[in-house]
């Protein structure tokens, strides 16, 4: 699979206190998005339980210029929210492609992070493809260690 290298790379440079589990299928599911929208980015939430994320939930990217920013569809993020309530889901990350630049957070990626409580992805196709996560809190933002773990 093409992640492995930078996931290996990612876990060996980040320290322990900021982790998020990840399964094999959500990581496939994710390059498949992100090559499918290009050359627009394509966005979508992640869901799961006890800190490990194993559902995509794919949202229309609305923004106005969406080959360079996403700003997910409000009817698909509240249906989002619906199905993962009743499902005994949380919100665990969300996720974005950047298709032709780095996989660290714009500006405006970071002006639009709504969510504190979620780790936010970043799926680059080029000039690699790559994957990374942080947090990103009051402006501050700080790399996550993404470990891939098989589902429980
Ligand atoms: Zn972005």
């Amino acid at each position: 699979m093409s992640w492995s290298w930078t996931l290996v790379r990612t876990a060996c440079s980040s320290s322990e206190a900021s982790r998020i589990r990840v399964t094999p299928a959500v990581l496939e599911r994710l390059e498949r998005e992100a090559r499918r929208a290009a050359p627009r980015e394509c966005c979508g939430f992640l869901a799961g339980r006890r800190g490990l994320i194993e559902v995509v939930y794919p949202l229309r990217n609305a923004a106005a210029r969406p080959t360079v920013e996403y700003f997910a569809d409000v009817r698909d993020v509240l249906e989002a929210f619906r199905t993962m309530r009743a499902r005994g889901e949380e919100l665990l990350g969300i996720y974005h492609s950047h298709p032709a630049s780095a996989a660290y957070p714009s500006a405006t990626d970071v002006e639009r992070a709504y969510y504190p409580e979620a780790v936010y992805f970043i799926i680059s196709l080029q000039p690699t493809l790559d994957l990374r996560a942080y947090r990103i809190i009051s402006g501050k933002v700080e790399a996550v260690t993404i470990e891939v773990v098989e589902g429980a």
